[in-house]
């Protein structure tokens, strides 16, 4: 999601004239756009901030930017810890760089962290892929996980009209994209807040709908979308994932523990047994699908017990990756203030017990490849060996094979071609091609 707001970000600046500094300790203007779901990735921002402040006193036209959720959620406690920094925006602004630098060159400090109904980007993302791209379809969240910092800083449900998005889509798709990553905090949400309803109460705008909507979007070649809710994942989008043809076997569905009374206190609204019955429905219909989740460890108040109903998930439902963190206390979260807090020795060794579950796991999984052939998307040259490109499969596989193919041509991006898989690795692959 942050990825996505930089690249449009990036294109507003482009589109004002902005070209890219060499480095950024050259830049005339410095923009961090920020994260606060861990403490860690808060922190780091601090480190950066520093450096550039000091920049200042030699280089007083330099635009100092904070974007992002740190931005928002510290706003002006931005200021007076670093007085240096000229625009504070939170991640709802980002559409309005433009008139927020305005107001910048202007000589004014500003803070741009009020609730703000998100514009339609009529700027062109400066996207770092030319074949992959992502396409934001609903923002916010209205969730309440009692550890999760996202609400707060990332606002209310707002979704996207569809012939936006599908307008957007027949853009990119002009402009040579083949792979379209539709993205929100709580996908399954899309369109909660549109209107259109059928005669027997069933809404007409959900993901289901959306998918079916820009499928034949022509020049699109795959579409996938993150990230699901079990509390929200329905049969019919199972259906139409089996049904359509460019939604690609891949599935990244967060169970976050694999204990009832821990999903319960982090107000999840599903249980274990609910994201057992959706895993083993997409694995019915879609036998091949490779299935993905996150996990925090060390949830306020987890028993070891219950810190091992979550190993054993991962083992029973044998998951092709899981991303997993240490639980870590955020701002303005009803977990945040719980006295039964664990403490930093249980979160390193559970993380680092998990983390080496999640391996094994991954790697057995992934030995159902060798000597498949898979489709894979080509994306670019490999930077850790040019003599191999690389681009991922359906099921979103990071595949390595040779630059050359047989007629001693070689394979361009944005090429779908048939890859044999000779070699995996826990979460990655290599092979040869055969077309
Ligand atoms: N909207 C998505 C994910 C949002 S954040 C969802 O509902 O699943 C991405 C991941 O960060 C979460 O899935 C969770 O595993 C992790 N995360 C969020 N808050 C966290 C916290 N306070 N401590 C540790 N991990 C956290
Ligand atoms: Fe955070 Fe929960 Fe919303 Fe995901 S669904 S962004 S974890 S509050």
């Amino acid at each position: 999601m942050n990825k996505a707001d930089s690249e449009r970000m990036a294109g507003i600046l482009q589109s004002m004239g902005y070209t890219e500094a060499e480095e950024e300790i050259k830049a005339d203007l410095v923009l961090y756009n920020t994260c606060t779901i861990r403490d860690n990735a808060e922190q780091k921002v601090y480190s950066y901030l520093g450096r550039q402040a000091k920049r200042k006193k030699n280089n007083p036209h330099l635009k100092l930017i904070i974007a992002g959720c740190v931005a928002q959620q510290e706003g002006e406690r931005l200021l007076r810890r670093v007085p240096e920094i000229d625009l504070v925006m939170g991640p709802q602004h980002a559409n309005r760089l433009e008139t927020l630098l305005t107001q910048v060159d202007n000589g004014q400090q500003v803070v741009a962290t009020e609730d703000h109904q998100i514009l339609e980007d009529l700027t062109t993302a400066r996207r770092d892929s030319k074949i992959c791209a992502w396409v934001n379809v609903i923002y916010g969240c209205n969730e309440r996980c009692t550890y999760c910092v996202v609400p707060s800083v990332r606002g209310k449900e707002q979704s996207r009209i569809p012939e936006s998005i599908h307008s957007e889509i027949e853009g990119l798709a002009s402009r040579g994209y083949k792979e379209i990553t539709l993205l929100g905090q709580n996908i399954d949400a899309y369109g909660r807040d549109l209107p259109g309803i059928t005669k027997e109460g069933r809404r007409t705008n959900t993901l289901t709908d959306l998918l079916h909507y820009i499928h034949n979007i022509k020049g699109v070649e795959r579409i996938r979308f993150a990230t699901s809710h079990p509390r929200y994942f329905s049969s019919r989008l199972i259906d139409a994932c089996a049904q359509l043809e460019k939604v690609c076997e891949h599935f990244h569905i967060p169970f976050q523990s694999g204990n009832n009374e821990i999903l319960k206190a982090m107000g999840r609204g599903y249980t274990i047994e609910k994201y057992k019955k959706i895993i083993a429905r997409i694995r019915d219909l879609i036998p091949n699908a490779s299935i993905s989740g996150d996990a925090i460890v060390a949830f306020p108040g987890e028993s070891e017990a219950q810190f091992k109903d979550t190993l054993k998930i991962i083992d029973e439902l044998q998951f092709d990756q899981v991303n997993t963190a240490a639980y870590s206390p955020r701002p303005n979260t009803p977990a945040s203030n719980w006295p039964n807090q664990l403490p930093e020795e249980i979160k390193v060794k559970r993380l680092k017990e998990i983390n080496h579950l999640v391996e094994l796991t991954a790697r057995k999984r992934n030995t159902r490849y060798q000597g498949l052939i898979e489709e894979v998307l080509v994306e670019g040259i490999n930077p850790k060996d040019k003599t191999q490109l690389m681009g991922r499969t359906r099921g979103n596989r990071l595949t390595f094979f040779p630059r050359k193919n047989l007629q001693n041509g070689s394979y361009n991006p944005g090429e779908l071609i048939k890859v044999k898989i000779t070699e995996v690795r826990p979460f990655s692959l290599s092979g040869i091609t055969i077309n």
